[in-house]
């Protein structure tokens, strides 16, 4: 129940949106759009939430481990992000397995070109499964592969048409890196999607860090219409309470946090379990390897689950004659502040020594990515109450592109109940 408070002087608009993250603002902009009025309330003193991206002597060091693809239609269909620049990785990756690296071709799987011919991922007869099974993935509607039967990604995975030295050599640990699940409990539908990606774009990364994304959103929003260092304490379904007692009346609010903030905003929500995320940022004086392309381990014989030579990928990112790597532990940090672990086993992967790398960061959040077990709910409803949405990638997909998916849903169900809007001021009524 909303207690008494000071009532904001500004009038009424129709929608509060609360938390600007990749969702909150793409769902901002549309409804913006569609004609409404939006106010979008940001707790931090930055719009992006997970999307953030630091600057350490001239390194541009994303927070998170954010993987796009080429394939996203959210990257296409959301106004403010149509043209955003993109770096692409090359396609498939470098696999350390059975103690060597194998550059695994392409999402087609063709080819093999470091270490030996008999590349861990099967005979040439298994590397073409692989390219076939891909391909249909590729061609599938991502409908039908939401309606397939569901268990976890690592039972699916012999039922695909994968060989088992495929499965271990090469998709095990490109599914893990790509869902932030080593153990791949996932629902197999999640993973069908990502493996659909995978097989129909190329992965990349925002050009210049993954705040640029968040930020492309802000800068087409009205001046003002979002409130930085402003955080919600309380929601009814037209009006919310911010952190110094200060009432926004409005038509309908959004709930556009992480998943633990909305349930603590709409008590009864479930709060999924999470994929434990750390990202390490190293400086180099040269890149470990010449080449703009994803590093997995299939050995599990380190704390990294994946690695990537970013100043290769995307120059922007180190200064001029220095390097930047960064590297994924789906965990906690394994040496707490240190990093003797991950620059050894780092050295093993890129097969270069890595005694001159510089730790420049570490982020860990232990919530980083709402884990998607089976039965895992596609569509879970936008709509909570006449007047209360919510949305976020703990809605669809844990993946930017399900953050922007769930985004557009809210957007629409908001923009389908506001028509005709009642003309007079709302009383605020507890959600
Ligand atoms: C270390 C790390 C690694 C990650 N790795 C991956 C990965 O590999 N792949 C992947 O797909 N995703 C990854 N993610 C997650 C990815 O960042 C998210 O999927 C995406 O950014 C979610 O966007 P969102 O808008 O739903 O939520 P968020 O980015 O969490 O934004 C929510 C916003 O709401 C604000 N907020 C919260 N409570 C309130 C309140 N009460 N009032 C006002 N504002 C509030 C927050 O400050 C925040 O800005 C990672 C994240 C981190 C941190």
């Amino acid at each position: 129940m909303l207690s008494p408070a000071r009532r904001d002087v500004a009038g009424i608009v129709d929608v509060v949106v609360i938390g600007a993250g990749i969702s909150g603002l793409s769902a901002a902009h549309q409804l913006i759009g569609g004609g409404l009025s939006v106010t979008v309330l940001e707790a931090a003193d930055h719009v992006g939430g997970r999307m953030a991206t630091d600057v350490v002597d001239g390194f541009r060091l994303d927070r998170g481990a954010h993987l796009l693809n080429t394939s996203y239609p959210e990257l296409r269909r959301t106004p403010g992000l149509r043209g955003l620049p993109l770096a692409p990785l090359a396609p498939g990756a470098l696999v350390r397995a059975d103690g060597r690296g194998y550059r695994v071709g392409d999402a087609r799987g063709s080819r093999t070109v470091r270490g030996s011919a008999r590349a861990p991922i099967g005979s040439t007869l298994d590397r073409a499964r692989l390219g076939t099974t891909l391909n249909r993935l590729a061609a599938t509607p991502a409908s039908r592969l939401a309606s397939r039967p569901e268990t976890t990604a690592a039972r699916a995975l012999s039922a695909r048409g994968f060989a088992p030295r495929t499965v271990e050599g090469f998709v095990r640990p490109l599914l893990a890196a790509l869902l932030c699940d080593p153990e791949l409990q996932t629902s197999s539908r999640c993973a069908d999607l990502v493996l659909r990606g995978f097989a129909r774009g190329r992965t990349c990364l925002p050009a210049t860090g993954a705040a640029s994304v968040p930020r492309r959103l802000a800068a087409g929003l009205p001046p003002g219409a979002v409130r930085l260092g402003t955080r919600a304490v309380r929601v009814a379904v037209n009006c919310v309470q911010t952190e110094d007692g200060t009432e926004l009346p409005c038509r309908a609010v959004l709930v556009a946090t992480g998943a633990r903030a909305a349930a603590e905003l709409l008590p009864g929500l479930r709060v999924p379990s999470f994929h434990e995320v750390t990202v390490l940022h190293h400086a180099a004086p040269v890149p470990p390897v010449r080449e703009p392309v994803l590093v997995l381990d299939a050995d599990r014989m380190g704390p990294v689950s994946h690695t990537l030579p970013v100043s290769e990928i995307d120059p922007s990112r180190a200064p001029a004659g220095r390097a930047l790597v960064t590297s994924v532990v789906l965990g906690p940090p394994p040496d707490g502040a240190g990093d003797k672990t991950v620059r050894a086993h780092l050295a093993e992967l890129y097969e270069t020594s890595t005694d001159a790398w510089e730790l420049l960061a570490v982020h860990n959040d232990p919530e980083a990515v709402p884990a998607m077990p089976a039965p895992h709910d596609l569509r879970r409803p936008a709509r909570l109450l006449d007047g209360l949405y919510i949305c976020g990638a703990h809605r669809t997909t844990s993946t930017p592109q399900g953050a922007l998916l769930s985004a557009r849903r809210a957007a629409h169900s908001i923009l389908r109940d506001a028509v005709p809007h009642p003309a007079d001021t709302p009383t605020p009524r507890a959600a």
